[in-house]
């Protein structure tokens, strides 16, 4: 049994496990930067313990100084939350080496999916189906062939790939030499290694991802999809569950898929299966071995708290549910909040003078901001989720309009506006996007 826990995070997903843990009357120490002494999971914590200066590296990211932390507290576990370390094979290890649980899956399960290529291979082995493209790596000299192959237009993505980076469109044959090229320098730029593969690229797709749990011993569960088609520079703004574009068939066989891959697996913890969706074909992209940040989502349509769950199958529990028991209730949509101008997208950190959230049916709002918080400018800007549920899309909808307009962040500028102009355009409400729509919205294309 896990007694205490150690949440090795910030933010809004910092409170979202320390809630999870109170609730299973689990202890739990927070850990924070210099910068986050006032910050609201710190407040809400048994314990803490001050990691380092604000720069993540030598805080949220300082193995060392986590497994100390531990050590003092006598905490039992690790939460990693999503970010920072969660996806960190190394961090599992040392945690395992120290008799602490990591709450995820085992290290090498992390390990295959951080590589998009072992990721790829794996998951076409387990009977999930794949984008077409090379096998494996692709060196310059044999490209041009494999696009041939593949036929045109093709994507370049980098093996280590992360956030879009190292990630060209070769549109016809003159391309393919320079998107190779610069996508392996980017690549080597931002991850230490130029290693390279190509795929067939998708001109409209959807992105959709399905939830999958499993707990370690060959039994896993799927909790449906969530659309995440909305998004700008790769990173999503809005999430949906269901997403419009399935139906019920649809949604079940896909789930169905991937909780089998996971039970051939044996996969321990909670993990999302992400595809590009085009012309009814799905096409694996990636897996995330951790929660996501929209997660809410599925726990609205669905009843379940992912996070009991994660600590659950940690501590060796099982699953809550059976799949057969699951029901899928009504419509849910997040709107990530983040302190940025709502147009250009620059951070705006600062102190917040004043902060509503709204209520009422249906609305959760998962958040460390206060009146009087002053935003750090070392983080990523996201300060908050509101998650809207509905019977209903369209009653979702109707209620998401409404607590926009009561939510209020005075002080520094939010993404808040953005929603607004959203939940009012005729393709959002009919649910007609791609994961092109936001880029071309926002550049000003009144055509899409
Ligand atoms: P990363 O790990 O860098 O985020 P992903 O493989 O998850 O890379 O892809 C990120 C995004 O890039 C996808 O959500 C999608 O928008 C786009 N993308 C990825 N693969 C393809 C493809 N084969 N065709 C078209 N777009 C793609």
């Amino acid at each position: 049994m896990i007694s205490k826990i150690l949440i090795a995070n910030r933010g809004e997903i910092a409170l979202r496990v320390l809630r999870a843990c109170k609730e299973l009357g689990i202890a739990t120490v927070a850990v924070h930067s210099t910068a986050d002494a006032d910050a609201m999971h710190v407040r809400l914590a048994d314990e803490s313990v001050c990691i380092g200066p604000p720069p993540s590296r030598d805080s949220y990211l300082n193995i060392h100084q986590i497994v100390a932390a531990c050590e003092i507290t006598g905490a039992d576990a690790v939460h990693p939350g999503y970010g920072f370390l969660s996806e960190n094979a190394k961090f599992a290890d040392i945690l395992d080496a120290h008799g602490i649980t990591f709450i995820g899956p085992t290290a090498d399960h992390i390990r295959i999916m951080g590589d998009k290529i072992t990721a790829k291979q794996t998951a076409q082995e387990l009977g999930i189906p794949v984008v077409p493209g090379s096998d494996g790596e692709v060196k310059p000299e044999n490209a041009m062939e494999i696009a041939r192959k593949i036929g045109f237009p093709v994507l370049i993505k980098a093996t280590a790939g992360g956030g879009g980076r190292g990630m060209k469109v070769a549109k016809t044959e003159a391309d393919l030499d320079e998107a190779v090229s610069t996508a392996r320098s980017e690549a080597l730029a931002a991850f230490g290694n130029d290693a390279v593969y190509m795929e067939k690229y998708l001109g409209k797709p959807r992105h959709i991802e399905i939830q999958v749990v499993g707990d370690g011993e060959g039994n896993a569960i799927h909790l449906g999809e969530r659309d995440c088609s909305l998004q700008r520079r790769h990173q999503k703004v809005w999430e949906e569950a269901n997403s419009p574009a399935l139906n019920v068939e649809q949604r079940m066989k896909i789930g169905e898929i991937c909780a089998d891959a996971m039970r051939k697996l044996k996969y321990r913890g909670a993990g999302t299966i992400e595809f590009l969706y085009e012309n009814g074909e799905f096409y694996f992209i990636e897996m995330n071995t951790r929660l996501q940040v929209e997660h809410p989502i599925t726990e609205a349509i669905t009843g379940i708290d992912l996070v009991h769950e994660q600590i659950r199958v940690a501590s060796g529990g099982g699953l809550s549910v059976k799949q057969e028991d699951i029901v899928f209730s009504g419509h849910a949509i997040e709107c990530r909040i983040n302190a940025e101008d709502p147009r250009t997208f620059v951070p705006s950190p600062g102190t917040i003078t004043h902060f509503h959230a709204p209520g009422g049916l249906g609305v959760r709002v998962d958040s460390g901001a206060y009146a009087g918080y002053k935003i750090p400018p070392y983080y990523d800007s996201l300060i908050g989720k509101l998650i809207v549920h509905g019977r209903t899309r369209v009653e979702c909808m109707m209620r998401l309009r409404r607590v926009l307009d009561e939510f209020v962040v005075d002080g520094i500028k939010t993404t808040l506006p953005l929603f607004q102009d959203l939940v009012d355009n005729p393709d959002i409400a009919n649910g007609d996007y791609d994961i092109h729509w936001l880029e071309k919205y926002l550049a000003g294309d009144k055509t899409h």
